[in-house]
């Protein structure tokens, strides 16, 4: 049995990736989109919200994809172990802008492995994930991401800092769109919490439905706030009254945002939260140009700061350890500051790593 396959048209490829299983840190594009390369056999598991919002993800997407292969995938528990032959997994609940990423302890042969996926301390979930890895014991390998190693980062804000700035400019403009990716569900939960009382909370009917999903699992403070679906019913109260609105850069709302800056341009804001790299992409610069000198950019990385990663370090303190997901290599990687215990392995592709 073969999935079909992303990088072709043809109806069926060849899919030649086989393992005992696959293990999913998060749903984003990078860390999910080989997945038409394994072959079907191979058992998939993912954190089961984050699967949820994926199979959601691939149903409004499924006249663009080969497969809404997430349905099928194995819903892991966080401190659940999963039983691989030999190995056992078990999913440690992370912080990263994908909602309810992981990331696995993998024990087996009186050795322990923490493989980090994508993370960060600076997002709403700092304390509960500096406790877990403070309490995880002996690490012999640690595989971590360095994506904001070579980045500068002399002071990182942190998510609270982006609620308060939505709060600031959901007060300062009567109508406010926030420009983010459909999935930063952490993100789009902080906006509506910052929509002040008497004001609309909109979404499109597909946001509205992930939103439902991500606060069916959330605690309390982090959930939602009065997320409603556009629709003719409301349109003339939001307009009276005011609104905060999660949009995307398409066909549907484009002309919306259009249509408010032209009739309101100076009670009109688009807040752009999101990397500063997606700004060249066609639709996001149709729709920045929109609202020229009328937007603000609110934004923190998923990513860990290479002064967070270093304390980490300093936490976990692993015998061994490989940063992955990084550009940086040589004096970059070098410059960590790492625990004197901890030797930095560089493996190369297809390399072996042996723990003894
Ligand atoms: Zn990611």
């Amino acid at each position: 049995m073969f999935r079909k396959c992303w990088h072709t048209n043809d109806l069926i490829c060849y899919s030649t990736i086989t393992a005992d299983a696959v293990f999913l840190t998060h749903y984003h594009g990078d860390h999910v989109g080989q997945i038409y390369d394994v072959a079907e056999s191979v058992p998939i598991y993912m954190e089961e919200t984050a699967k949820k919002i994926l199979e959601k993800y691939q149903d409004h997407m499924k006249t663009h994809i080969p497969s809404q292969w997430a349905k099928s995938a194995n819903a892991v528990k966080v401190g659940m172990p999963v039983k691989i032959k030999d190995l056992q997994i078990t999913a440690i609940a992370s912080d990263h802008s994908a909602a309810d990423s992981v990331m696995f302890l993998v024990e087996g042969y009186n050795k322990r492995i923490l493989i980090t996926g994508d993370y960060r301390m600076h997002g709403f979930y700092r304390d509960k994930l500096e406790e877990a890895l403070t309490n995880l014991g002996q690490i012999d390998l640690m595989i971590t991401e360095g994506t904001s190693i070579s980045r500068d980062s002399e002071y990182y804000h942190d998510e609270n800092w982006v609620e308060e700035q939505f709060r600031q400019i959901l007060h300062d403009y009567k109508y406010c769109f926030l420009l983010t990716s459909s999935s930063a569900l952490d993100r789009i939960a902080s906006f509506s919490r910052a929509v002040p009382r008497g004001k609309y909370m909109l979404a499109d009917d597909y946001q509205y439905a992930q939103m439902q999903i991500y606060d069916e699992t959330r605690d309390a403070k982090l959930k939602s706030n009065k997320v409603n679906y556009m629709s003719e019913y409301n349109r003339e109260g939001a307009e009276k009254r005011g609104f905060g609105m999660v949009v995307r850069a398409n066909d549907k709302f484009m002309p919306i945002v259009r249509q408010y800056f032209e009739k309101y341009p100076d009670k009109t804001c688009l807040i752009y939260s999101m990397w500063s790299g997606y700004r060249d992409k066609p639709a996001i610069a149709q729709m920045l140009d929109i609202c020229k000198g009328q937007e603000k950019t609110v934004h923190v990385s998923g990513h860990i700061t290479k002064e967070d990663l270093e304390n980490v370090i300093g936490t976990v303190k692993p015998k061994k350890l490989i940063v992955y997901h990084t550009s940086a290599e040589g004096k970059d990687l070098t410059s960590i500051e790492l625990p004197t215990e901890t030797q930095l392995l560089t493996p190369t592709d297809a390399e072996i790593v042996t723990l003894i």
